[in-house]
Order: C-alpha cells, then structure tokens, then sequence
C-alpha cells in the first residue's frame, strides 16, 4: 500500500511475538492450549524489586528523567558491569532504554547508512535482521549448525565480512538455541574481529545470568580489551530478574556513540519508565541469592524437555548451556504426513500441525533463519512441560 513507507516493507511482525499472541487468543477462547512460545520467566518479579516500584510512586517518582535514564540506574550499571564482567564504564558511557530492544534498535538507527552489513549468527532472534532493514541496513546472515552445537566458527565469521561490515552481533547464551560460547571459542571470535578494524560488535548479553552446570559466561571487550572502543555490551533485567514487563535495557559503550542513541531516544519515546527505572536500581544493587535458585528449576526443566525431546524418532536436540530454550532440529521428520493429513513440509507446518492437531504453541525455526528446527521456552511449570512434551511425543509418532 503506497500509504505506508518503503522501509516497512522490508519487514514483517516478530514471530515470537505473533505465536505468543496467538496461543493467548486460543486459550481465552477456551481453547486446551500450552504456550511455550514466549521467551519470559513464569516467575514474579522478585518482591523487593516490586516492592522499589512500588516506593518511587509513593515517593512522587513519576516525572521525566534524563532521556537515557537516572544518574542512580546508570551509576548502578557500571557497578554491574565492574562486578560481573571487569568492565570500567562511567555514567555518560551508559544508555538506558526501554528494554533491550529499544536499546539494539536505537543503536542501529544511529550508525547504520544505506548499505551498510551487519554480521548476524544464525539461529538469531528474530528481531535482529529486521531491526537492521528498519535502520535502512544490509543483514548479513553467517549460519552455525547442529553439527558445530549452534555456534558460529571464525571461518563463517571471517567469510561473512566485507568493507561495508558496520556491526557484528553476538548473542551468547543464545536466543533460540540456549548455546554459550565459551571464553576460548569468544577469544577465536574476537581474534577476527582484531583483523578488521572498521568492524564493531554488538552484543546482547541479556541471558548472561540464566547459564547451568558451571557455564562461565564471558563477553566481547571483557575477553578482548582490544575491542573495547568498538564494542556495544547491550543487556537488561528482563529475563535474570523477571521483569519483562518493566522494559528495562542498557547499554555501555562509547561516549559518543551513547550520546547518538541518547538523541534518537529524546526525539522518539524520551525516558524509560522512571517507576521501572528505580526498580532496575534495586534489582542490580539488591541480593542476587534468587538467581541461583530460579537457575537450579530452570536446570531440571531444561534436562526434562532435552531427555523428553530425544526419546522422538527423528528429532536431534543437542543440550544447551543456557538461556531457557531448546532447538531441537526435526531433519528426521520433514516429508510425513501428520494424523490430521497435514503434509509436514517445512518447520513452519510442523509448528502449525502441532498447535492445531496437539495444542502446543512452539516458535519454527524458519523465523531463527535455521531450519528445520522449533523453538520451545522451558520457562514454565515441570507439569505443564511434561504434557506438552507428552503431546509433541504423540504428535511425533502419529506422523507416517
Ligand atoms: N525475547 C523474547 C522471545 O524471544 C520475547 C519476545 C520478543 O521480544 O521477541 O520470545
């Protein structure tokens, strides 16, 4: 439609998004539906976090702030950023958004000029190639496989940049396959990026908490100094604190690519909420003891779905080292006919037979830019887990 931009055309809605919506809609109808398509924790928001919330709007916090957040959150970020990752931010390196999302987008919008690529591992989240054709740029997609447990090699790295490479996007515990890399498969990483010197790196550390048996999460500039100059350590509280709904993102990297995204943001959505705001304050200043007792369930359930998954002929499901999400790949099952008659074809059936035939919400893999896969979150109750897993099963089987 001529109405609308050009731009918008390159683009579609988040699949995540939409499968989520969806379930919800099936289920209000009333409709036998279990969702594991959105990636957030069943958890609350822990109560002394709420409870910070709660305090800002009886102390009269609820006007604007600085565009790019509170001097209180941000010196709070660089506290983080020392103490989890050795990194030394100061405040106007610092950028608050309204989640991670606003953040990657608003880096995007200030740095990408037509033409420009940026390198994009898959399976990636959905929203990175369309965030980089919303700014007007190129997604370059370097693929990782089963084979490789989901993780880009330097070879793939090294073959998908060019002089037009502005950015290099590293998700690591990854969304949608839960792979981390480890401090010496990152150092091969950054060791290329060393030999490019026009290349930055954008990475999106959000699931950084959320890693099990001992996984020692590492990031870019904290594994490379060198990079430190050129690299953006984007993350947030949504996933490690439960708070999805509060829309709290960050960044820390250069000043004056931070003042960029700081303008961006004063002329689109001005400040982030100042409510969830101090909220992120008390959660990155607060006692972390919750983390490792909500990582030990999220352990069990991720052991529970992977064993569940493996028992299906002709699904491979290699163990993830963190995130909440399982890709299970369904090679094995790509030209059966399910019970209902449904020709199972590409992932994207497969996940459409599934939620009409068995009522179970799953993401394809398609939309990760790797197929045939599906994507299942863990981040819900051990029985909802076990039937829809049971479901899956029997789904499986009834295909011929
Ligand atoms: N990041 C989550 C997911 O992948 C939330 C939905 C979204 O923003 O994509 O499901």
């Amino acid at each position: 439609m001529d109405f609308l931009s050009a731009t918008l055309s390159r683009v579609k809605p988040s699949p995540t998004i939409a499968v989520s919506t969806k379930a919800q809609e099936l289920k209000a109808a009333g409709h036998d539906v279990i969702g594991l398509g959105a990636g957030e924790p069943d958890f609350d928001t822990p109560k002394n976090i709420a409870e910070a919330g709660i305090a800002a709007i009886r102390a009269g916090k609820t006007r604007y702030t600085a565009p790019d957040g509170i001097i209180e959150l941000k010196q709070a970020i660089c506290a983080k950023l020392k103490r989890d990752n050795g990194l030394d931010y100061v405040p106007a390196q610092v950028s608050v958004g309204t989640g991670g999302k606003q953040i990657l987008y608003n880096a995007l919008m200030a740095t990408l000029n037509p033409g420009d690529e940026v390198v994009i591992p898959a399976p990636y989240w959905v929203s990175y190639p369309d965030m980089v054709l919303l700014a007007g740029g190129e997604p370059v997609v370097a693929a990782a496989t089963l084979e490789d447990d989901f993780k880009l090699s330097p070879a793939a790295l090294e073959a998908a940049i060019t002089p037009k490479t502005k950015w290099f996007i590293f998700n690591s515990p990854s969304n949608p396959t839960g792979a981390g890399y480890s401090r010496a498969e990152l150092k091969a990483l950054t060791d290329v990026l060393l030999r490019h010197p026009h290349v930055w790196v954008m990475t999106d550390d959000m699931y950084e908490h959320l890693a099990y048996d001992g996984f020692e999460f590492c990031t870019p500039a904290q594994v490379e100094p060198a990079l430190y100059d050129r690299t953006l350590t984007c993350n947030g509280v949504s996933k490690a604190y439960a708070m999805t709904g509060w829309r709290i993102g960050y960044a820390a990297g250069p000043e004056h690519l931070i003042a960029a995204m700081r303008k961006i943001q004063s002329q689109s959505t001005s400040n982030p909420c100042t409510i969830s705001q101090w909220a992120a304050v008390e959660a990155l200043n607060g006692p972390h003891d919750f983390i490792d007792s909500n990582n030990a369930i999220f352990k069990r359930r991720r052991d529970l779905v992977v064993s569940m998954l493996r028992e299906i002929d002709g699904v491979a499901c290699p163990v993830p080292e963190g995130a909440f999400y399982v890709y299970p790949s369904i090679a094995g099952l790509i030209g059966k006919t399910s019970a209902a008659g449904t020709l199972i074809d590409t992932d994207e059936a497969f996940a459409t037979a599934l939620l009409e035939e068995a009522g179970v919400a799953v993401v394809f893999g398609a939309a990760f830019g790797l197929s045939p896969n599906f994507r299942i979150s863990y981040a819900t109750s051990d029985d909802t887990l076990k039937e829809a897993c049971t479901r899956i099963q029997t789904f499986c089987k009834g295909l011929s």
